[in-house]
């Protein structure tokens, strides 16, 4: 096992950044569930490409994916620390929490910014998962990460709203009821503040699928049951509209801080599991009469990638901390989604690398997590937009695009 826990006091936060007794209990569940998930079958998803329904179900049951909704609704009420170390033990079991983590997370934005009623509707069926919340609607072909770009228009119809256009890599919208959708609801040259004029929609797919809404598995170097989907004349009760017309863009980007911390959660996983195989390998292989590991050449790499991986996990802790007492994180978020994302990445190449060929073999699923985990650079931010974020935010240097 590679150690993790810590005794780190984040002066910030002002509480110490090592797992409570409730943290500790949880890892241990998620690692025993996960144990009925071994390689074979996340192996045999990843070839089949299918989505891990048994693996899904398990963790509903458990509860898992409602630690952050409150316990009113039905969840658990537990904070952002405790959903990263699920995922974290999830990723560093060798299976892949992105087939889920979303219905955690989106709900955030109805707790946030939803109306007593919306959250009373829809709230305690998300924790109970009945209700499937994890389909997030905001990127589009032609805007890419540019979101105040995009095309995606919501028009106003009496007691409805009517939706026209497309997104991209909508993830899991096959395997949810809900989607959360941004789209503009104000033409860009008609607003004031350029972040206004967008809006945020429950859309019901079980209604609109085949009255307005298509949607189109897209076919990736990894099993990550993505979607485009097409709005065309879809009609969206106007009682699903979060919060204020027009503010949609402030709403989703208060949940997006929450997000890449979880996701960096899931890359320390990542790392932890390379770094463990790649060890436990070049402790075992002996070529030339003498264990791989033996060689500097071969140890130093993966040494490095366990100091890189360590490193990473305090950024996310803090991040954590930090957005669990209600303080700005957003540069500690984007620190850490970045860390750990890198980490991740060079866990992966030297894990691949000790093991010489069989490195690209199926059955040892190096080659399938080093594909999975080459993601984290891209989605759900991609590198550059969080150093310009850096840039500009922290250190005041002219903002870039
Ligand atoms: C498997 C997968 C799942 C995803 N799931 C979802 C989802 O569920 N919901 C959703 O809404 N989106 C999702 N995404 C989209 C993801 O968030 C975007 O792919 C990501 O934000 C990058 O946007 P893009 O692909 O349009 O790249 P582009 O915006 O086209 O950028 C391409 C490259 O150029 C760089 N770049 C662009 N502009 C600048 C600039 N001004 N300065 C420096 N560099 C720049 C980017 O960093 C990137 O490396 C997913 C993507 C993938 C691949």
């Amino acid at each position: 096992m590679v150690a993790t826990a810590m005794e780190v006091i984040d002066p910030a936060a002002g509480q110490p950044l090592e797992d409570s007794d409730d943290i500790r209990q949880i890892r241990e569940a998620v690692r025993a569930l996960c144990a009925d998930y071994p390689g074979e079958y996340w192996r045999q998803k990843d070839r089949e490409r299918q989505y891990p329904t048994e693996f899904v179900r398990a963790l509903t049951e458990a509860g898992f994916l409602a630690v952050l909704i409150p316990e009113e609704y039905g969840g658990s009420g537990l904070g952002t620390g405790a959903a990263a170390a699920i995922l974290e033990e999830i990723h560093a079991s060798g299976g892949n929490g992105a087939a889920c983590h979303a219905q955690m997370y989106i709900m955030g934005t109805i707790l946030r910014h939803g109306s007593a009623e919306q959250k009373r509707e829809w709230l305690p069926g998300i924790a109970r998962g009945d209700l499937r919340l994890q389909a997030f609607g905001v990127t589009e072909p032609t805007s890419g990460t540019n979101t105040l770009g995009l095309k995606t228009v919501a028009v106003r119809d009496g007691d409805h709203y009517v939706v026209n256009g497309q997104k991209v890599w909508t993830s899991r919208a096959e395997h949810s009821d809900l989607m959360l959708l941004l789209a503009r609801t104000t033409p860009a040259d008609q607003v004031e503040k350029r972040t206004d004029g967008l809006s945020v929609f429950v859309v019901d797919m079980r209604e609109a699928l085949g009255n307005g809404l298509t949607i189109r598995p897209i076919r990736t170097m990894i099993n990550h049951s993505t979607t485009e989907v097409f709005f065309d004349d879809m009609r969206v009760p106007a009682g699903n509209l979060i919060g204020a017309e027009g503010k949609g863009f402030r709403y989703i980007l208060d949940g997006m801080n929450a997000e890449r911390i979880v996701v960096a959660a899931e890359c320390i996983g990542d790392a932890r599991w390379f770094v463990e195989r790649a060890s436990g390998y070049a402790k075992e292989r002996v070529v030339f009469g003498r264990p791989i590991g033996q060689n500097q050449g071969v140890q130093f790499p993966i040494a490095r990638a366990y100091a890189e991986m360590r490193a990473a996990e305090l950024m996310v802790r803090q991040a954590a901390a930090l957005f669990d007492n209600g303080r700005p994180c957003g540069a500690e978020a984007n620190m850490a989604k970045h860390l750990a994302a890198e980490a991740a990445w060079h866990a992966a190449d030297t894990c691949i690398q000790t093991f010489g060929g069989f490195g690209m073999a199926e059955e040892y699923d190096v080659e399938r997590k080093f594909r999975e985990t080459r993601l984290y650079q891209i989605a759900p931010i991609s590198t550059n937009l969080i150093l310009s974020y850096l840039g500009e935010h922290v250190l005041g240097m002219p903002r870039s695009y």
